[in-house]
């Protein structure tokens, strides 16, 4: 009995209770009509009919309430587990959708929803996937695309439906990026699961367009340093080459491949360095190529004065290597060829224009300023060291007549003789042999006592007899000869240099009274 109030209860299947009334009545009614007629026989029969009717259809309806009722329990526990499904999906942070083998919609999550705010209008439960499709406000077909190319985007994704290789990413309708994963189950179900990524799609995005901007960057950096017309390299922190510029590959293109594969396998300065040298672009380096090494990774961006180097092909380069403030090294090579040419221009024609200024352009021996300035300088340095200073005054004898036999050229190249002859005989550095003028000459001997000039005199006499210059109209002798004058002052202060000339000149004077072809002493003599 109990089992029935609660199946009644349970089902609300009301018509239980008449149909139990009915059967009870029928075999009442059943046992009054045999018990008012029949034998009593035939009334036990019918009682025992009766009986059994009653207690057979109990029974049944009994077992009948049993099976409802546990098909009624199995049903809720079914529609909980369903509520704890839906709850369960409900709460998953991806999209969620199941279709059936129809691909009919199943059951869709509360994600779901809020990513297609549409749904609820759009899509119902047990629409197939085509329906949905069709019927969703933004599909995903291009924008502009004309109904053929619907149909045939609607059929594309149908074919693809469940079959893709990993996630397809997909615009949602308020333009935010999902990741669509579809799997076809083995019963032959569909579940999709879409995942939000639109924060790792602006991640990207926002990567991609750094990336792009260095790049721009870069080919700024590139184009900038390609137009300097210096040759340029940059080390990061390892001291790896990172950049060059294309004016450095002008200054050395035999290092064209070894700078590519540096900057490939993160070759440093010292690798370059060492290739370098290895090359015999290091013309410096040569055979001793380990201590340059350490010198230059040594004095690496310290100095602020530029080394300066030549290439192979013979330009003059000004390297200027600073650190940076990140920790690298940026190296520049100005090429300065032009100007150290134009200073070695300069500084040659100086040196030619100095010797000029104190050199007899006929004998090469010095001219007569120079002697002035030596005379002077000497006669100071003798006055404050109180030595003695020589001075040789030397005249061709009968010079005018060897020019009326022999020319004046040869004239000239005579006294280019003479001078090589007097220029053999001085020996220590300071003694100065200059042409005085004409066909005269002067010899300056610092620090030279009367005895030894006159020695130098006659050695200077000794050569020109060697020299033998035929001088065929002297008077004197056959061969050309000189007249000297030797005269020595140690030099007194607040004298002056012009008196050991007048002196000098007064002895070559004699000379030539006495005869020629001689020297003579002065007679005033410190
Ligand atoms: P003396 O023995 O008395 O010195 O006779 P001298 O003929 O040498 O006399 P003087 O010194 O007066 O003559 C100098 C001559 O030297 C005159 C001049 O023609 C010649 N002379 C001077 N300078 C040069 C020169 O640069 N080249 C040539 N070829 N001759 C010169
Ligand atoms: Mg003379
Ligand atoms: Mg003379």
């Amino acid at each position: 009995m109990k089992h029935l109030v609660e199946f009644v209860r349970a089902t609300g299947v009301r018509w239980l209770w008449p149909l139990l009334a009915g059967v009870l009545a029928a075999n009442m009614a059943l046992a009054v009509l045999a018990f008012a007629n029949a034998t009593p026989v035939i009334q036990a029969v019918v009682l025992t009919i009766a009986a059994t009717t009653v207690i057979g259809t109990a029974l049944l309806v009994k077992l009948l309430a049993r099976t409802a009722l546990s098909l009624e329990e199995a049903r809720q526990d079914d529609e909980a587990a369903y509520l704890h499904l839906r709850e369960a999906i409900d709460e998953m942070p991806a999209a969620i959708e199941l279709f059936d083998e129809q691909d009919r919609v199943v059951v869709y999550n509360r994600r779901m929803e809020e990513m297609y705010p549409q749904l609820e209008k759009s899509m119902v439960l047990g629409q197939t996937f085509e329906e949905q499709l069709r019927s969703t406000a933004q599909p995903g077909w291009p924008e502009g695309a004309t109904p053929v190319e619907q149909e045939a985007w609607i059929n594309q994704r149908l074919n693809e439906r469940g079959a893709t290789d990993g996630p397809q990413l997909q615009r949602l309708p308020d333009g935010d990026w999902a990741y669509l994963y579809e799997t076809r189950t083995t019963s032959g179900w569909v579940a999709t699961v879409r995942v939000n990524v639109t924060e790792m799609i602006r991640q990207r995005e926002a990567l991609d367009l750094a990336r792009l901007q260095a790049r721009v960057a870069d080919i700024r950096l590139r184009e900038a340093t390609d137009a300097m017309p210096a040759g340029l390299e940059m080390y990061d922190t390892e001291g790896r080459l990172a950049f060059y510029n294309q004016q450095l590959l002008q200054m050395y293109p035999e290092m064209a491949q070894a700078l590519e594969l540096a900057v490939e396998k993160g070759h440093t300065y010292e690798d370059l360095l060492r290739f370098s040298i290895r090359t015999g672009l290091v013309p410096e380096a040569q055979g001793r190529e380990d201590e340059y090494v350490v010198e230059v990774m040594n004095s690496l961006g310290i100095s602020d004065e530029p080394r300066v180097v030549a290439t192979p092909s013979g330009r003059w380069l000004h390297v200027y290597e600073k650190r940076t403030r990140s920790g690298g090294v940026v190296s520049v090579r100005l090429d300065v060829t032009a100007s150290i040419e134009a200073g070695r221009a300069l500084a040659d024609a100086n040196e030619q224009l100095a010797r000029l200024s104190t050199t007899d352009g006929l004998t090469g021996v010095a001219n007569r300023r120079f002697f002035d300035l030596s005379l002077s300088s000497e006669w100071q340095r003798s006055t404050r060291n109180r030595e003695p200073l020589s001075l040789l005054m030397i005249d061709i004898d009968h010079f005018k007549l060897y020019n009326d036999r022999y020319g004046h050229l040869a004239g000239d190249e005579c006294l280019r003789r003479v001078a090589q002859v007097l220029d053999d005989c001085i020996r220590r550095s300071g003694e100065v042999v200059a042409r005085y003028g004409g066909e005269e000459f002067a010899v300056l001997l610092p620090g030279t006592n009367i005895e030894a000039a006159v020695m130098i005199a006659q050695r200077c006499l000794d050569g020109t007899v060697q020299a033998s210059i035929p001088h065929a109209d002297s008077p004197t002798s056959p061969r050309l000869t000189l007249s000297i004058g030797v005269a020595t002052l140690v030099p007194v202060p607040g004298s002056n240099s012009t008196t050991l000339v007048e002196h000098a000149d007064i002895a070559l004077y004699e000379a030539k009274r006495a005869g020629r072809a001689r020297l003579q002493r002065a007679s005033a003599v410190a």
